[in-house]
């Protein structure tokens, strides 16, 4: 049986730890590290996660935002809203929810962020810096896979690594971060013709396809480490992975469970990339 990379427990400890650090940034500074949302009504998922966010920041000493923009707001006021929010100098860190309505152009919007305040690491200019290995605001999801993947001492270099997904938010930043740890990296995606070919090779795989199940127990090597980005919501309500949990776990060495697997650490590392804009902020000062 598996290993559980615990989630919950691993963003227990980074709460605790960035608790320490906003309350010593609070007193050197005089005021609370600070993130804004950007959100534009009507989606519900983007309305939860907001929510989420704001009891993150409640409960680690963060100072939070909501910009709520009405659904028909137009781009050019969008644009105008995240660039008040640059200017802003009590503003460290902003996120621009996504789904954007689809009258408003979300690639457009994302590069109107300062990337120095990109805490969400979308700015083509932080990604393109990871894609050098230049220090950068990294990508909050595949930052928390990495993290589980760090915290369980699981050995990254030599490895090989098959990352399922090639989103900019999720896929390909996962990718980008295995190959900086030295794993030999494939990147798969909906044309891959033999998935389980690649993945039966594969000492860690990470997947972030959006569909549930859809890596099984049959195609993990023994022993493999399974990182499982999915969130899929299924009929009953209940939330599923995009890796057979029952499958996987009898043959993987350690996997991730969902939910209380990469979802609870993704919000600590978007606080942990908003205290490092704010130092950033200050040195550039
Ligand atoms: P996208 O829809 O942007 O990307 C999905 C990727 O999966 C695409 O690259 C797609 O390939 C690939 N894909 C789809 N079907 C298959 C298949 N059958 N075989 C192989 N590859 C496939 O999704 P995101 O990257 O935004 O999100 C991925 C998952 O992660 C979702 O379930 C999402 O809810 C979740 N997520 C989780 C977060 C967390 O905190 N844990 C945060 C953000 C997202 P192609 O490019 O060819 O279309």
């Amino acid at each position: 049986m598996a290993i559980i990379l615990d989630g919950r427990q691993v963003a227990a400890a980074l709460r605790a730890e960035l608790l320490a650090e906003a309350s010593a940034f609070a007193s050197e500074r005089g005021r609370k590290p600070s993130l804004a949302a950007v959100e534009v009504s009507g989606d519900a998922a983007s309305q939860s996660y907001v929510r989420a966010i704001r009891r993150a920041c409640d409960s680690t000493g963060f100072d939070f935002r909501n910009e709520q923009l009405p659904g028909d707001v137009d781009q050019v006021s969008l644009e105008e809203a995240i660039r008040a929010l640059n200017s802003d100098s009590e503003v460290d860190g902003i996120i621009l929810q996504l789904p954007l309505p689809g009258h408003l152009d979300a690639p457009a919007a994302i590069e109107q962020i300062d990337p120095h305040k990109d805490v969400d690491g979308a700015h083509p200019a932080n990604l393109g810096r990871l894609a050098q290995g230049l220090p950068t605001l990294v990508p909050n999801t595949p930052a928390g896979g990495m993290e589980l993947l760090r915290r369980y001492g699981i050995p990254i270099a030599g490895q090989r690594a098959t990352v399922v997904g090639r989103s900019n938010v999720v896929g390909k930043p996962m990718a980008l971060l295995l190959l900086q740890e030295h794993a030999t990296v494939t990147i798969c995606h909906s044309r891959t013709p033999d998935l389980a070919a690649v993945i039966r090779e594969s000492d860690i795989v990470a997947v972030a396809a959006g569909r549930a199940g859809l890596v099984t127990g049959a195609m993990i090597k023994p022993g493999a480490t399974v990182v499982d980005f999915g969130i899929n919501v299924a009929n009953d309500g209940m939330m599923r992975g995009d890796v057979d949990f029952g499958g996987a776990s009898a043959v993987a060495g350690a996997i991730t469970p969902v939910p209380g697997g990469t979802g609870p650490v993704t919000n600590m590392m978007l606080l942990r990339n908003t205290l490092r804009a704010a130092r950033r902020l200050r040195r550039d000062v």
